[in-house]
C-alpha cells in the first residue's frame, strides 16, 4: 500500500496545478462584495480632502489662545459649507467635519469653552493643531487603496467608497458545479424511505462556496450509475469553471465517480494522510478541475475547508488563499495516529487565554460537532496533545 500523502504537500502540489481565471468584469460596489479585485486601485483625491474640524467647537489661530479673555464670534460653520478667511482675534463656532478655515490652525472643543454675552472664553488652554484632522491623513492623493488580489470586504468597499470610485474592476465570480452522489440521498421536503438520508452536503458545499464569493451551479443528486455520473459530469463542464462532487469516490463496486471522471478527462486518487477525510480525487472533466470530495459530511466539510477552498481562492486570483490560523491553549489529551487530524474544538477565554475544548465525538458523520465547533485543532501525525499545549486552530468564523 502506497503511503499516505501528507496534507501540506497534497496542498501546494494542487496549487502548482491551478491556472488564475483571466476573466473580469466591472461591478458596482454594492455586487462586488467578496468578489477579487482585478486591479489596483489608486486614489485620485486626498481623505479628507481639506483640513477639518473633529469636534463640535470653535476654531481659532493657536498664536491668540489664552485664557481669561473673550473672543468675538465672527463666523459659523457646519460640515459641508467653507468658512471665510478668520478675522485675527476671533474664533469661528464650528461643527464636526466642517473644514478648517484660513487663518485657524487649532479647535477647542465646545466642552472646554464658555459662552458668556455671545462671546467665547476659553476654560482650558489647547494643544496647536488640536481637533484638526489633516488633509490626506487618511489616504493621500496617489496612494494604493486596493491591489490586485485584495477580497472586496465591508471594509474595503467603504474604503473604495471614500475615494469616490463607484465601481471596480474583479474577477468574474468562479462558477463551481456541485453535485450530491448516493442512491440513499433525498432532498429535504421530501419523505425519506426505508435506509434513506437528507443530503446535508449539498447545503454545506453551496454555502461554502457562496461564501466566499463564488457562484454554484447546482446539479442536484446523482444515482450511483456508471451512465448518471457521466451524464451529469458533460453537463457540469459545460457550465462551470470547477467541479465538484460529493461521496462516490472510494473504491467500492457503488462509486463510479473515478471511473468517470476518467472516461471524460484524468483522475488522480489522493490518499491523503487527513482525518477525517483521506480519499480525494483530483483530475480535470473536459479541462475543467475537478474534485471528488468524500461523502461522510464532516469529511467533505474538512477536505473543502483545507484542500478545495485554497485551490478555488488561488484559482480566482486571490492573494490570500489558505484559511486564517490562530493558537490556542488544549485542555485535553490527545494522541495523534496516522493521519493528521482536523479536531472540532470549541474556544473559550480563560483567564486571558485561548482554550480549546473538544468535542466528545469525532465522527466523520457528526456534523452537530462541526456546528458545536468554532474551530479545528491540528493534531498533527503521532502528536502527543496535554492540556496546556499550544495548539494550531483554523477558526470557522462565518461559517
Ligand atoms: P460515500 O463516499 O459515497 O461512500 O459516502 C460516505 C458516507 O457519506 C455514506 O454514509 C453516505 O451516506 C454519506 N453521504 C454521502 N453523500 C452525502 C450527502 N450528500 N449528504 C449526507 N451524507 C452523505
Ligand atoms: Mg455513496
Amino acid at each position: 500500500m502506497s503511503p499516505l500523502r501528507p496534507v501540506d504537500e497534497v496542498v501546494e502540489e494542487l496549487l502548482g496545478q491551478v491556472v488564475v481565471s483571466k476573466q473580469t468584469e466591472s461591478r458596482s460596489l454594492d455586487d462586488a462584495l467578496n468578489c477579487c479585485a482585478a486591479s489596483d486601485i489608486h486614489s485620485s483625491v486626498n481623505v479628507p480632502p481639506d483640513d477639518n474640524s473633529a469636534m463640535d467647537g470653535y476654531a481659532l489661530a493657536f498664536s491668540d489662545a489664552m485664557l481669561d479673555h473673550a473672543y468675538p464670534v465672527s463666523d459659523r460653520i457646519p460640515a459641508g459649507y467653507v468658512g471665510r478667511k478668520l478675522e485675527p482675534g476671533t474664533v469661528a463656532r464650528i461643527f464636526t467635519g466642517a473644514s478648517i478655515p484660513e487663518g485657524a490652525d487649532t479647535v477647542v472643543m465646545q466642552e472646554n469653552t464658555k459662552l458668556v454675552d455671545q462671546q467665547v472664553e476659553l476654560t482650558q488652554l489647547p494643544n496647536k493643531g488640536e481637533n484638526v484632522r489633516r488633509r490626506g491623513q487618511d489616504i493621500e492623493q496617489g496612494s494604493i487603496i486596493l491591489t490586485r488580489g485584495d477580497k472586496l470586504t465591508a471594509k474595503t468597499l467603504g474604503l473604495v467608497a471614500s475615494v469616490g470610485v463607484p465601481s471596480v474592476e474583479v474577477k468574474k465570480p468562479l462558477k463551481v458545479a456541485i453535485m450530491s452522489t448516493g442512491d440513499e440521498l433525498v432532498e429535504p421536503g421530501k419523505p425519506v424511505g426505508p435506509g434513506q438520508i437528507y443530503n446535508s452536503n449539498r447545503y454545506t458545499l453551496s454555502a461554502m462556496i457562496r461564501t466566499l464569493g463564488f457562484e454554484v451551479v447546482d446539479l442536484g443528486i446523482v444515482e450511483d450509475t456508471r451512465q448518471a455520473t457521466l451524464e451529469v459530469l458533460e453537463r457540469a463542464a459545460g457550465k462551470a469553471d470547477v467541479i465538484m462532487t460529493s461521496g462516490g469516490v472510494s473504491v467500492g463496486e457503488e462509486d463510479h465517480v473515478k471511473d468517470a471522471v476518467e472516461t471524460l478527462g484524468r483522475v488522480d486518487l489522493w490518499k491523503m494522510a487527513i482525518k477525517p477525510g483521506k480519499p480525494l480525487a483530483y483530475g480535470n472533466v473536459a479541462g475543467k478541475p475537478f474534485f471528488g470530495l468524500p461523502g461522510n459530511p464532516v469529511s467533505t466539510f474538512v477536505t473543502f475547508h483545507v484542500v478545495a477552498r485554497p485551490y478555488l481562492m488561488a484559482m480566482q486570483g486571490f492573494s490570500r488563499i489558505q484559511p486564517e490560523t490562530t493558537t490556542a491553549v488544549s485542555d485535553f489529551e490527545f494522541t495523534g495516529g496516522t493521519r493528521r487530524e482536523y479536531l472540532r474544538v470549541r474556544l473559550h477565554n480563560r483567564d486571558g487565554a485561548t482554550i480549546a475544548e473538544r468535542f466528545s465525538n469525532q465522527g466523520s458523520g457528526i456534523m452537530t460537532s462541526v456546528v458545536w465547533a468554532d474551530a479545528l485543532a491540528i493534531a498533527d501525525v503521532g502528536q502527543t496533545i496535554s492540556p496546556g499545549d499550544a495548539l494550531t486552530v483554523l477558526p470557522l468564523t462565518g461559517l
